[in-house]
């Protein structure tokens, strides 16, 4: 890999799904299974960055040269990134939070023929809150649509206050969970688009990689 032009950014990543507990065995989570958050990490460090990543429950070994932290929860994750952010130059939230979690989460198990319906709530926007203390770093979202998936990247942009978000889609004939060959697009905060078409996670990382340089440099020429 080339060196460093510029000085190592200390980069802030996160990666793989939240998971909601409802009771000691039982939770709400999603599909991700932290390949591009590892890749990232992985190619950042190789380049020579300092990364720190946060990451949910995968099977995933941690990268090298990275320093990791594990946590379950969409409230773990939030308190991790909130003591970590101070100490980075760019956050990458690659992790897919889960968007509700139980009111209240059982002690016991619950019992099948005592539920009628389950409360839940809504998790906290933990990219939204950080990105509005940003001040002189850049943070980078990332989002899964199943429909409009550009329009819907594009308003993410904005309601979140992030420089720039990585867009994909789901479809029948499209799925970009694991390790496998995607169609994404990188957008700005600017109204550029990138499209990458049909390429691996290593190739996205890479690809991402350059695009973050390039908004920090545009962004904070002096470093
Ligand atoms: O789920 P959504 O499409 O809104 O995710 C867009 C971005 O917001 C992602 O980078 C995700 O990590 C972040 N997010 C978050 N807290 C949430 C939900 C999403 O930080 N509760």
């Amino acid at each position: 890999m080339p060196a460093l032009k510029s000085p190592p950014l200390r980069i802030l990543i996160t990666a793989g799904p939240t998971r909601e507990m409802l009771d000691p065995v039982r939770f709400i989570s999603n599909v991700s299974t932290g390949h591009m958050g590892y890749s990232l990490a992985h190619v950042a460090a190789m380049k020579g960055h300092k990364v720190t990543m946060i990451s949910g429950p995968t099977p995933l070994h941690p990268p090298l040269k990275v320093v990791f932290y594990s946590i379950v929860s969409a409230e773990e994750l939030k308190c991790a990134c909130e003591r970590l952010f101070e100490e980075c130059d760019v956050l990458v939230m690659v992790a897919a939070v889960c968007d509700f979690t139980a009111e209240k989460s059982q002690s016991h198990k619950i019992k099948r023929v005592k539920i009628k319906s389950l409360r839940l709530r809504q998790t906290p926007d933990i990219v939204a809150g950080l990105a509005k203390k940003k001040k002189n770093r850049i943070v980078i979202g990332f989002c899964l649509e199943t429909q409009d998936w550009l329009n819907n990247a594009k308003q993410k942009i904005k309601r979140k206050s992030l420089d720039g978000i990585v867009a994909n889609y789901y479809s029948g004939a499209h799925i970009p969970f694991g390790d496998r060959k995607i169609n994404t697009a990188f957008l700005d905060d600017q109204g550029t688009t990138q499209h990458l078409k049909h390429k691996s996670k290593r190739v996205i990382s890479q690809a991402l990689m350059r695009w973050i340089e390039s908004i920090h440099k545009k962004k904070f020429p002096k470093g």
